[in-house]
């Protein structure tokens, strides 16, 4: 389906939030890093937001405070200490990430502010121990260019990235505090993105500009990007943590046939008559239609003591199960509203029934309990008593909406490029100062010594990188893009190699092996060693990833080890010229014969004792020459 976006009046901004690969973190000085064994720490919180906060804190996240959500924080030593835990004051702003964000706002022509302000944002779902997010403005009013369009930045800034959330049952979430203070980026743009191709170019510029500063991580998880969308007569819809770049257009397309599918129900629904102050808000305890049910679910709630309870949606036959994009209905939205407000499995609903164990017989029963007739679809749910009332509650709340409008929400971003429903959208008014830290002074020569010595764009690198060191299109785009952008710069700066050949081993032939299940993990002295080696003859280029596998198979061995194991020792010239010599004395009836056609034997012969060993051009060129003798 090709849509007009721009008759659509879509409207896309971006936020993009990078981590910064500093070494510590935003206020403490433990590690920057992930960990995937089993927490060494493990420490059990509840949602407590202090009475002063109340005011500010949104709905979703009170209402869950309310109903005694628990939250376990996994933690291990290096990647954190008392502040993680909330247990310590933060310490000071850790410079090297401020620097980052500077060096970033630079890049983007936005303004740094004379003096930042730490401010706290609450957050209280969990995924921060203190019950808020420590952010600040770096910079404002920025600016890039996509093709000739330009895209105003609004602001960037600098934060702390959340817990990240390993599962959870219940009333129980399971948070892991190693991301936790992990210094982010934020760059936000102005809402000024009309299609989705536009909205993925600017955040795919921004991305490069990130990494040009080589003072950002990189890999999945790094970088996530928030959307805001809206269509003319739709609603503004928070879409957050979309992880890879190149799902943005399908995000966004995604969410503007969501919308048009929602206008869609709510014109039909006005053709069925059907009013909000209609939708019925009593719920019918229909436990007794399952006494004997053979759906699984059903069976095992009832066997301990759950209820089921239903709501008749009337008018809404057929609505729940239309389609609002691939893999989501209308069901869909009603069960996600009803498993985040009523911490459910999941509802039943009439549109897909007779299935999953539920008789037909069974569906009847329900309608004639619910006072259910043809055009009405009957929702229901098996839980305890607290929790099937307020999923009921959430599921009639979303109809009436359905009726009038699209919500505001926000919604969590799906690999596949769908998006689900997360919780609705928090107010605005959720800062306030963060008193443990002082403000921070900017100096203008600071800035001027910044300004010196900024990267370079990636634009410009590209052409650089083509002109000046004579590498194609792609490849060029492939160091520029490299996490070895850097490494690339310090070799071809240092020696007389050749930067198509340096480019090609940090990019394919590493991309090749990695291909073939090696870890690649070389230092970069490492690298630069091999290279000089290279250069100097030593050993043979055929023979450079043959030892950068040898050598991250065996972390911590040397070189020179490298090179004698695998039998890399350069032929010196005598010892080749020799070994051509008595290929030849051998093999000398055969290469007569062959005629024009033995250069390519003998070249055969060779090559399989030494490759690796020496540089095929330099054998090339002797075995022409001894050629010419015997023929
Ligand atoms: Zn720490």
């Amino acid at each position: 389906m090709n849509l007009d976006y721009k008759r659509l009046g879509l409207k896309v901004g971006l936020e993009v939030h990078q981590q910064i690969d500093s070494d510590e973190k935003l206020f403490c000085a433990c590690k920057t890093k992930l960990f995937t064994e089993e927490p060494q720490i493990t420490f059990l919180r509840a949602l407590r937001p202090t009475q002063s906060e109340l005011g500010q804190v949104d709905a979703a996240a009170f209402f869950e405070f309310q109903k005694g959500v628990k939250i376990l924080y996994e933690a291990s030593h290096d990647t954190s200490c008392l502040v993680e835990m909330d247990e310590e004051p933060p310490h000071e702003l850790n410079r090297e990430a401020l620097e980052a964000v500077l060096v970033v706002s630079l890049l983007l022509r936005a303004k740094p502010v004379d003096e930042i302000h730490i401010m706290r944002k609450i957050v209280i779902d969990g995924s921060n121990t203190t019950g808020f997010q420590r952010t600040c403005v770096i910079a404002l009013g920025g600016l890039i260019k996509l093709g000739e369009k330009p895209v105003p930045i609004q602001h960037v800034g600098l934060e702390e990235d959340a817990a990240r959330k390993m599962g959870g049952k219940g009333n129980l979430r399971i948070y892991r505090v190693d991301r936790l203070c992990i210094p982010l980026i934020e760059v936000t743009t102005a809402p000024v993105l009309y299609t989705p191709e536009e909205a993925e170019g600017t955040a795919l510029a921004i991305g490069k500009i990130l990494r040009a500063t080589n003072r950002v991580k990189r890999g999945l998880g790094t970088i996530r990007q928030d959307l805001n969308i809206s269509i003319r007569d739709g609603a503004l819809v928070e879409i957050k943590g979309v992880q890879e770049l190149e799902l943005i257009s399908s995000v966004v397309r995604n969410e503007v046939r969501r919308q048009l599918s929602l206008l869609t129900i709510r014109d039909e629904l006005a053709k069925r008559g059907v009013n909000p102050n209609g939708v019925e808000e009593e719920f019918q305890d229909i436990t007794a239609v399952f006494r004997k049910t053979k759906c699984k679910v059903i069976r095992e709630a009832i066997d301990n003591n759950k209820q089921v309870l239903a709501v008749n949606l009337r008018n809404f036959q057929g609505i729940l199960k239309t389609e609002l994009t691939p893999s989501i209905r209308f069901g869909t939205e009603l069960a996600d509203v009803a498993r985040f407000w009523g911490r459910v499995g999941g509802i039943f609903h009439t549109d897909e029934l007779p299935a999953y164990g539920i008789t037909q017989e069974e569906v009847h029963a329900l309608k004639r309990a619910t006072n259910a007739g043809q055009d009405d679809a009957v929702v229901f749910v098996a839980d305890i008593s607290e929790n099937a009332v307020d999923a009921l509650k959430a599921v009639t709340m979303r109809a009436k909406e359905a009726i009038k409008t699209i919500p505001q929400e926000t919604r969590v971003a799906k690999p596949d490029g769908s998006t689900r429903y997360m919780r609705p959208r928090p107010g605005s008014a959720r800062m306030y100062p963060e008193t443990d830290i002082p403000p921070i002074q900017i100096s203008h020569e600071y800035l001027q010594r910044l300004h010196k010595d900024l990267p370079e764009m990636p634009e410009h690198r590209l052409q650089r990188l083509m002109h000046d060191h004579g590498l194609n299109r792609k490849l060029a785009k492939q160091v520029s893009n490299s996490e070895f952008s850097n490494l690339y710069d310090t070799v071809v700066k240092n020696s007389e190699i050749s930067p198509t050949l340096v480019a090609v081993v940090l990019t394919e032939t590493v991309k090749a092996l990695k291909r073939d299940g090696v870890e690649v993990d070389l230092s970069d002295a490492q690298f630069l060693d091999l290279f000089r080696l290279v250069e100097h003859g030593k050993i043979a280029k055929e023979a450079i990833s043959d030892i950068i596998a040898w050598l991250s198979k065996h972390r911590g061995a040397t070189m020179d080890e490298a090179i004698s194991t695998l039998g890399l020792d350069t032929l010196s010239l005598d010892k080749m010229e020799n070994l051509i010599d008595t290929l030849i004395e051998k093999n000398r009836h055969l290469l007569v014969e062959r005629g024009e056609k033995a250069f390519g034997f003998l070249m055969g012969l060779i090559m399989k004792r030494v490759r690796g060993k020496v540089d095929a051009e330099k054998v090339s060129n002797i075995v022409k020459r001894k050629l010419e003798d015997v023929l």
